[in-house]
């Protein structure tokens, strides 16, 4: 805890998170629990309602849920209804696929082998992970005695954003989040502090925090502090999403996101246990939103809702912390959901406030501030950058649209990486080229888009006899434990079973 006399500055002990998506949420409850003397109240707009996508996580999302904040775990399975997800299939690049998970393909090193497994496998990437092995094969967990699924690594969930949104509101309101369902009416302000804000049915509220978690429309941090916001224009051109969906009928549901390109951008699907969900990213500068619909439909004839059509601009405000506002989520910044980043950047967000809250005693300062503004800045210049290695080196179309990705989409503060890689290939040393360390995605991350899309290098391995033996039985253990897993169908039907016990 840093030393600093009692009143240097003025103490937090009251919270108001305006918001209730799932910005909101996450942030009121790590608040709640990892700085539990805070006084904290939450308010939303059924009026206005939660933006309703956001279906996709990471690896970082469980571990969050259930270690940070402590929730049941069985208790969550019943209320949210998750599947699982072990990664992402790109439909991308010169290979008929590739996947990207949450554990080490290119960036780690077989027994026995004098090199990286990213040096052998330019030609084959499969089977170099347990998690992409169980992806090619349909499966979503490795089986253990009895045939029972082994939950456990590092896996991500696709979930409903309504039935996520209900289930956090729940544990919410029992660690004691005061809950307000009105429509923000005025900010009062003074010296760029908000004191109070007062909403439509009459209250008027006052807090020593006001956590900004209003999504799209930045209440607070846009549109009454009016904090700059930093396009993310030069690397990510996409600023539209239509989105559409069917009911599942016989389709198996897979442990994966699917991440296809289109002409004008690209399509995820998203597996839900009983829906299927699709959306169209798309540049709006290259399609209309007509013939990016009918580009969608072709593609996704089953889509029986009605699509509809999100506008969004890619970008992050110049400071998340300013004076006693902080905003979290969708106000905070956004990028589109290649990668699924939100939710991970929100509980990034949220854990930093609060251990920002935490080592000043809840009286944060200058530095506090400049130190939280930084790191989340840098968190999410770094996934502008990982979503340009996406774009940069996607060969797959030669539509105008992927051309001028190609040559014109900016690397931002990774392109030295870039370079390194050219020189070196999937060498452990490019981890010298990142600019910022500790990294979220690693080399890794990075090497599965430049391997994954078999983008050139000069330092090229040749493998001998013997290494390739041993890479071939390497991957052969993988294929093998993978081929004997279970599905995620039966991985539903073992845990929903009276006799299963979360470990
Ligand atoms: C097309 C698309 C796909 C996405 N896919 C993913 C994905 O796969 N994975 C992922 O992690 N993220 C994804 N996201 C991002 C996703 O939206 C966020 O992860 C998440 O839902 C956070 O939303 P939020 O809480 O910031 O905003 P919202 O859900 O919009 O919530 C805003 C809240 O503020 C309240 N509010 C707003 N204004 C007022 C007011 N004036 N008065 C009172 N209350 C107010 C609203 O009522 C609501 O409760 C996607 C986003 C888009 C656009």
């Amino acid at each position: 805890m840093l030393d600093r006399s009692p009143d240097s500055e003025p103490e937090i002990r009251s919270v108001l998170v305006l918001g209730g998506g799932s910005a909101g949420l996450l942030t009121g409850l790590t608040l709640k629990r990892l700085v539990p003397d805070l006084d904290v109240r939450l308010v939303h707009s059924s009026d206005i309602g939660v933006i309703g996508v956001g279906e996709g996580t990471t690896a970082v999302f469980p571990e969050h849920l259930f270690k940070t904040l402590g929730l049941d775990v069985g208790e969550f399975y019943r209320d949210a209804q998750p599947t699982w997800k072990q990664g992402i299939k790109f439909v991308w690049g010169p290979r008929e696929h590739f996947f990207y998970d949450f554990e080490f393909q290119y960036d780690n090193r077989f027994d026995g082998l004098p090199k990286a497994s990213g040096y052998y496998a330019t030609d084959d990437c499969r089977d170099l992970s347990h998690a992409c092995s169980l992806m090619e094969r349909g499966k979503a967990f490795t089986s253990g005695p009895l045939g029972k699924p082994i939950i456990r690594g590092q896996h991500a969930f696709h979930i409903e954003n309504e039935n996520l949104v209900k289930t956090l509101t729940r544990h919410a309101e029992s660690a004691g989040i005061g809950f307000l369902d009105d429509t923000l009416e005025r900010v009062e302000h003074e010296g760029g502090r908000v004191t109070a804000i007062e909403f439509k049915g009459g209250e008027r509220i006052e807090a020593d925090l006001f956590i900004d978690a209003s999504g799209f429309r930045a209440e607070l941090i846009g549109k009454v502090l009016e904090e700059p916001f930093r396009s993310f224009s030069e690397g990510l051109f996409c600023d539209r999403a239509v989105i559409g969906g069917w009911e599942r009928e016989d389709e198996p549901i897979l442990a994966y996101t699917t991440a296809e390109t289109m002409d004008h951008g690209w399509c995820w699907q998203i597996e839900h246990e009983h829906f299927i969900n699709r959306g169209y990213v798309y540049a709006s500068d290259f399609v209309d939103d007509d013939a990016a619909l009918a580009e969608f439909l072709k593609r996704n004839p089953k889509v029986s809702n009605e699509p509809r059509v999100v506008r969004f601009r890619s970008g992050r405000y110049e400071r998340n912390w300013v004076g006693n506002v902080v905003a979290v989520g969708n106000a905070s910044g956004f990028v589109e959901p290649l990668e699924a980043t939100a939710l991970a950047q929100i509980i990034y967000e949220a854990r930093w406030l609060a251990e920002g809250l935490r080592m000043s005693a809840r009286r944060p300062d200058d530095t506090v501030r400049k130190f939280y503004n930084e790191r989340i800045g840098t968190a999410w210049d770094e996934i502008r950058d990982f979503l340009a290695y996406h774009y940069k080196f996607n060969t797959r179309l030669d539509t105008p649209f992927w051309q001028h990705c190609r040559e014109d989409v900016s690397l931002g503060d990774h392109a030295g990486l870039f370079e390194a890689y050219q020189e070196l290939g999937p060498s452990q040393l490019l981890s010298e080229a990142l600019p910022v360390r500790p990294n979220v995605y690693g080399i890794e991350g990075f090497l599965a888009m430049l391997v994954g899309m078999q983008v050139p290098y000069r330092a090229r391995h040749e493998a001998n006899a013997g290494e390739r033996q041993l890479f071939e039985k390497a991957r052969g253990r993988l294929a093998r434990a993978a081929a004997a897993g279970v599905t995620v169908r039966q991985a539903l039907d073992a845990i929903r079973k009276p006799t299963w016990q979360w470990s």
